[in-house]
């Protein structure tokens, strides 16, 4: 997977693309970036990006053309490529939009806005719109840090374990069970048994359990969205039960 970024600040990718998964998924050739300086595709002497809002108001905005002239130059390769432009009034990123990208194109090029954002006018060079939460950012860069880190973690191979990307919070619909690591004992507190047991399959069954119980406790929306099987049916009216016990205990 290519992964390419047109930005003013190029130099923020420089630190996260060299470390951890991302460059090690790099070194495997599993991925590759490429950072782009949209001041390279302007044309006047002070390489200027943005300028006045037409109507006034507060703010400089991005201009259209050295945008487009940035994602044509970048296209000529002729790739599978997707061009993403970071917004808030895109679609909301999730981990299901993180697969669909992973298996639809072989390069992605991200546009990061700045300022107040970037003439409309460049939906013409645009696929899709996306936007990583309900907040503002002062830019698009630490979004498509997080679009790419969380794509990467996808590609088989980038991760040591293939089954780590396959067992976190989302990715069977759900929220990750519980971990633990050594000492057995901190503070008073335990490792629970089961999981020195040794039993594989008892340990399997508690996970999902875990999971089961974290999600209806911190998540309950994500439930809406997946078809439990037969068996996790009857475990999921169990852990009901048993928080409703709970809860009829404490008060
Ligand atoms: N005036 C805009 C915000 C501009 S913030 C508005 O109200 O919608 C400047 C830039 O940061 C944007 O152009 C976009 O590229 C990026 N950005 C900010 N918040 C973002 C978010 N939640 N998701 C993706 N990109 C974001």
């Amino acid at each position: 997977m290519i992964f390419e970024v047109l930005t003013i600040f190029p130099s923020i990718f420089e630190t996260y693309f060299n470390t951890g998964i991302l460059k090690k998924a790099e070194d495997k050739a599993l991925v590759s970036f490429r950072v782009f300086n949209l001041r390279d595709f302007t044309h006047d002497r002070h390489k200027q990006v943005d300028d006045y809002p037409y109507g006034g108001g507060a703010g400089m905005v991005f201009k259209a053309e050295p945008v487009i002239e940035a994602v044509e130059h970048i296209r000529e390769d002729n790739k599978n490529r997707k061009v993403i432009h970071l917004s808030p009034p895109g679609v909301p990123y999730s981990q299901k939009k993180a697969e669909q990208l992973r298996d639809s194109c072989e390069a992605m090029l991200f546009i990061c806005g700045r300022y107040e954002g970037i003439d409309e006018r460049i939906k013409c060079v645009v696929d899709e719109e996306i936007s990583i939460g309900d907040y503002i950012l002062s830019g698009g860069e630490l979004a498509a840090l997080v679009i790419i880190d969380s794509i990467t973690r996808l590609i088989p191979g980038a991760l040591g374990d293939e089954n780590s990307s396959r067992e976190e919070s989302f990715s069977w619909g759900i929220l990750d069970y519980p971990h633990y690591t050594r000492p057995r004992r901190i503070r008073g507190m335990d490792v629970p048994e089961v999981l020195l047991s040794g039993n594989h399959e008892k340990v399997r069954f508690w996970r999902r359990k875990q999971a089961l119980r974290n999600t209806l406790i911190k998540r309950p929306d994500l439930f809406k969205d997946i078809k439990l099987d037969k068996d996790d049916k009857i475990l999921f009216d169990k852990i009901k039960e048993e928080l409703k016990h709970e809860q009829d205990k404490g008060n």
